[in-house]
């Protein structure tokens, strides 16, 4: 291919050509997000390289041969056609063509080996060199496409949150969380098969794109994971049991990756409302019973900030002479005109980030009421609930010692009632917290006992001054079951801890408990929750002992 002749229009072709070529490179580079500085240096340097050689080209030789310009139009193509650069360039007999026609093939081979490291960056997750959002995004796309053209293929995305993994961070550091995501990858890694995609997401989120896969028969892969995944971790000379829940959605002809993500999404969050370490698969009603959950947490959200919450005091007794020994506030909302189950709203101010916002008013609601009856009933002592998110998003220590100071409050007024299973599934992140708390005059209960499954070393190990039965052991006790009573109790005297009996409904539960020696008993048999003004009046005609 000879050009006829010289003419000027074929040099404003070549550079229209040549910078078409640069301009392709740069918009591939910014396809794949590459920095606009690295786009600049390169396609500033093509842009002077080239320009200086054919301005000097001009004024050295103005009768430049028509075979070089020829020769650079195939360099031009080949680099054009060529991913991979051009190559195999062939003399054209004029040196400073050749030179040229090199450097735009080196150019073009630097900027495409920049381009992949860039496109690794802008897709790969630094930490676990696992791909990113946008690699999974990609990777759903072509799935979707893959399921359009093959409808009997399952493909599943199933996202994983590791449970309490913040606490690993705020409790050992950065370098324990870095190392223990690290070793969370490995793990997971592990558990793939040919065509599966693994990514990572957010800090401790990961995504599991699964071929072959219904997300009814997922349980048994997710039993799988969740054995990896709770595998002993050694951090910081420390050991670590963690564990994971998750979400799984199929991909659908038809939908969006965009609406794939948010159904997985959908079921991990409805997994997780409904109590950790479980896998949840999508189902359509999760998108109204999504739409409804926001509305209430909505109306939470106004309640917290407008004072709308209340807070409940149900007696402590001993019920072997009816004295009062103490209380435990719990928090009541009314909404829309039914009081909410604080089980409900609970877990989903935990859900929506509003629990620690919630702590903090029913630890001041309580002060407040404290502080008052207090002034009736010296040395009264009151219980708070304490929940995993008051450790996690707030300073759990300055929130306490903000409500009693405010109410002129010692801090051992309260009894902070925390549960077992918390205890027992973030050991490392709650236990310092805990300590640093007892050391300051606070006292620990441990709720719900019996259904967390500490271990009595552990259990040792604990700064708790007291336990509570839970209510579950306590009701066999009306058909004469007492055997697990009988246990716990004689283990929680055995350690030195004070023992309450939760859930007594009925006297013959109150009789054996008594008979047992466990005669610190709270419930409906002794007395209900009730508004403080209630209270007041109940307490005037009773026992009360600090
Ligand atoms: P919990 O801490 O185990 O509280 C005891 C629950 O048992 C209370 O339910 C109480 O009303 C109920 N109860 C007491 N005696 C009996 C009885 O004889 N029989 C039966 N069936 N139930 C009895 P409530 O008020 O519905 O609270 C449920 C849970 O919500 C609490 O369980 C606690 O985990 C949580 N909660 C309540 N208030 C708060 C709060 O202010 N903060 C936090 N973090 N959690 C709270
Ligand atoms: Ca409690
Ligand atoms: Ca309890």
């Amino acid at each position: 291919m000879r050009p006829k002749s010289p003419h000027s229009m074929q040099r404003v072709l070549l550079f229209a050509a040549l910078a078409a070529v640069v301009l392709g490179l740069l918009c591939a580079a910014w396809v794949a997000n590459v920095s606009a500085a690295t786009i600049a240096i390169v396609g500033v340097t093509t842009a002077t390289y080239l320009g200086a050689a054919e301005l000097g080209g001009r004024w050295r030789d103005r009768s430049r041969p028509n075979d070089g310009l020829s020769a650079l139009e195939q360099v031009i193509e080949q680099a054009t056609n060529s991913s991979q650069g051009a190559s195999g360039w062939i003399d054209s007999g004029n040196a400073r063509v050749d030179a040229i026609a090199q450097h735009v093939m080196a150019l073009h081979i630097e900027v495409s080996t920049h381009r992949r490291g860039l496109e690794y960056v802008a897709t790969h997750d630094p930490l676990t060199g696992l791909g990113n959002r946008r690699y999974l995004s990609e990777r759903l796309a072509q799935a979707l496409n893959h399921i359009r053209s093959h409808p009997h293929i399952s493909i599943s995305l199933m996202l994983i949150d590791v449970d309490g993994f913040k606490l690993i961070n705020d409790g050992l550091g950065h370098a324990a969380g870095d190392a223990a995501l690290c070793e969370i990858a490995k793990r997971l890694r592990a558990l793939l098969r040919e065509g599966d995609t693994l990514a990572r997401l957010g800090s401790d989120e990961f995504a599991l794109l699964l071929f072959n896969l219904q997300a009814a028969d997922a349980s048994s892969f997710f039993g799988k994971l969740q054995n990896e995944i709770s595998l002993p971790l050694n951090l910081d000379r420390r050991v670590v049991n963690l564990s994971a829940s998750a979400g799984i959605a199929e991909g659908v002809a038809g939908m969006t990756v965009h609406d794939w993500q948010r159904h997985a999404d959908l079921a991990l969050v409805a997994g997780k409302r409904s109590g950790r370490t479980r896998l949840s698969v999508f189902r359509d009603s999760m998108q109204s019973d999504a739409a409804r959950q926001l509305r209430i947490e909505h109306a939470l959200r106004l309640a917290i900030a407008h004072d709308d919450l209340t807070v409940w005091f149900q007696p402590m007794i001993d019920g072997s002479n009816g004295h009062v020994l103490g209380l435990e506030a719990l928090c009541r909302w009314t909404h829309e005109g039914d009081a909410m189950s604080p089980q409900e709203f609970i877990s989903l101010a935990e859900s929506a980030g509003l629990i620690s916002a919630l702590g903090r008013a029913v630890l001041a609601h309580t002060c407040r009421d404290l502080a008052d009856l207090r002034a009736r009933h010296a040395g009264l002592r009151c219980s708070v609930n304490l929940s995993i998110g008051q450790f996690l998003d707030s300073d759990i220590e300055s929130d306490l010692f903000a409500a009693v100071d405010a109410a002129g409050l010692p801090i051992g007024a309260l009894r902070l009632e925390i549960t077992e299973s918390l205890v027992a599934s973030h050991e490392s992140g709650v236990v310092p917290t805990m300590r640093r708390l007892v050391e300051r005059g606070a006292e620990f209960c441990l709720d719900d006992f019996g259904t967390g499954f500490s271990s009595l070393d552990r259990l040792r190990q604990l700064p708790i001054k007291s336990l509570k039965i839970d209510r579950s052991f306590v009701t066999p006790l009306q058909h004469g079951d007492d055997v697990m009573v009988r246990n716990i109790f004689s283990l929680s005297r055995d350690l030195g801890l004070d023992t309450v009996a939760e859930g007594v409904e009925h006297e013959e539960e109150r009789r054996r408990l008594c008979a047992i020696g466990c005669t610190v008993m709270q419930g409906y048999l002794l007395a209900r929750p009730m508004p403080t003004a209630e209270l007041i009046k109940w307490l005037e005609h009773r026992v009360v002992r600090g």
